[in-house]
């Protein structure tokens, strides 16, 4: 399943063909390696607003490095502007002085975060120059190539103190292929934001230990990375599979010192099954990744019920009636984290797939449903990945594979841990105050956006 394309480009004729043709060149995205540093290189920080001064002191405390003046020498990895003091249009210019002169440093896959206040909060000027950020690092995000990523966080006044595993996740070759990202931290919170409600880790290498994490569709594909890097960071994973699976999901488990449960989550009786097995085996679970889901394809004129009714049930009623009865029974424990993953169909929507979009923009839906009724910490977010090469985007078609590709700032398709790292970064107990969001992970996909 390896991207054909990207090795041709690489090949001294394909230079040549892409030179002289114009043709999408992607590049060889990082990515994280166990153990390694978060961030290989310096990171340039920079703005004025609530977020300046302790800027690098959080970035210390990631064992990031990183400097407030643009080194004589030497290249940069990465650049955080804190835009939160940008209070008029006027001061919009302070973007261009300080991302101009430094654009031209950066090293291969460099990550560039800028921070605001969420424009909701604001009134009059201010709110009109915190939301012209969204534009800003949008178009930066589809100029800045040699497979660097740009993303707006807006941070909530009072959750100055939750940035560190937005900021870890952001800069680090974990976000490979998730760019062009608005994401919001303490906007929904339900009350106000309270320091007790950002949870804390005693070992930043492996946020989850002692969590127990329940994946749905966790025998192959991107629940399979799921498991995988969820473990990585400390979790006992709960795998949960089809029957027919279970042999994959066993193994997988046992490779992982996990547990597995064998059921069909559309299963009438399957969320109280998983939520007495969570309760009697765990003592309950802190992370939920809806992860399992199908696709049945046909146009909505030659759409018969059993397509549509499976693909609803389960991408979008199974995900809602397991989350309602794991929080009735009390079984998400404190600052949990409950992740569905949607979809960019769900958002840009496509041909043949009206049932698969609308369960797709349910699990949106379901994120805006749930959270701001949240207690105790306990956050909801989704992912949507964009093209990402598995079994399942193996079955399109070779032309229609290839453009779908191609369709993205990066020129190219994610792989299964992208996905994964980002539901991590969500199940960080640092995250506590990450809440409501819908990141793509989709190498900023032209699609909808
Ligand atoms: P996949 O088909 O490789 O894996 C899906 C898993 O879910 C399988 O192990 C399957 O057995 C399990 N599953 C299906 N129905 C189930 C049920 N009723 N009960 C329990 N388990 C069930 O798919 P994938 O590509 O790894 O996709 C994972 C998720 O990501 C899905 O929700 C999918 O919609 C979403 N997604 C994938 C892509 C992509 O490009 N691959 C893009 C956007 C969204």
């Amino acid at each position: 399943m390896s991207d054909k394309y990207q090795g041709f480009t690489k090949t001294p004729v394909g230079k040549i063909l892409v030179k002289n043709l114009g043709l999408p060149a992607p590049a060889k995205l990082e990515r994280y390696r166990d153990g390694a540093p978060l961030v290989d290189g310096t990171v340039l920080v920079g703005g004025r607003g609530r977020l300046a001064e302790s800027l690098s002191g959080m970035l210390d405390t990631l064992g990031i490095a990183s400097t407030p003046v643009k080194p004589e020498e030497g290249k940069l990895k990465g650049l955080v502007f804190d835009a939160t003091g940008l209070t008029s249009s006027a001061d919009l210019v302070a973007l261009r002085d300080f991302f101009t002169p430094v654009l031209r440093s950066l090293e291969s896959c460099p990550r560039v975060v800028v921070l605001g206040t969420p424009p909701e909060q604001l009134k009059g000027s201010e709110r009109i120059a915190q939301r012209a950020l969204e534009g800003f690092t949008r178009s930066l995000g589809k100029e800045i190539g040699k497979g660097g990523t740009v993303q707006l966080v807006y941070v909530a006044d009072g959750a100055e103190h939750a940035v560190t595993s937005t900021l870890g996740f952001l800069l680090s070759p974990k976000s490979a292929y998730v760019s062009g990202q608005v994401v919001r931290i303490g906007a929904h919170t339900g009350g106000p934001v309270a320091k007790a409600e950002v949870g804390e880790v005693a070992d930043p290498a492996k946020p989850l230990t002692g969590k127990v994490a329940l994946v749905t569709g966790a025998s192959r594909g991107i629940g399979e990375q799921i498991a995988r890097v969820l473990h990585r960071d400390g979790a006992t994973v709960l795998g949960v599979d089809v029957p027919q699976a279970a042999s994959e999901l066993q193994a997988l488990m046992k490779e992982l010192g996990g547990d597995w449960l064998t059921l069909d989550i559309t299963g009438k009786d399957a969320p109280q099954r998983i939520a007495h097995h969570v309760k009697t085996q765990h003592g309950g679970v802190d992370v939920v990744v809806h992860n399992a889901g199908i696709t049945r394809d046909k146009k909505l004129a030659n759409m018969d019920e059993a397509r549509w009714d499976s693909v609803i049930a389960v991408n979008l009623s199974a995900p809602e009636l397991i989350t309602r009865e794991l929080l009735e029974q009390g079984a998400v424990n404190p600052f949990g984290s409950i992740i569905g993953v949607a979809s960019i169909a769900g958002i840009a929507g496509n041909v043949g797939q009206t049932n698969y979009a609308a369960s797709k923009a349910g699990v949106i839906g379901f994120v805006d449903a749930f959270a701001d009724e949240l207690d105790a910490g306990i956050t909801i977010n989704a992912v949507a990945p964009g093209f990402i090469i598995t079994q399942m985007t193996a079955a399109v078609p070779f032309a229609t594979r290839e453009v779908g590709q191609r369709l993205n700032a990066m020129s190219q398709g994610g792989l299964p841990v992208d996905v994964a790292e980002a539901v991590a970064w969500y199940a960080d107990p640092r995250s506590s105050l990450v809440n409501g969001n819908v990141v793509r992970v989709c190498g900023q996909m032209m699609l909808g956006a």
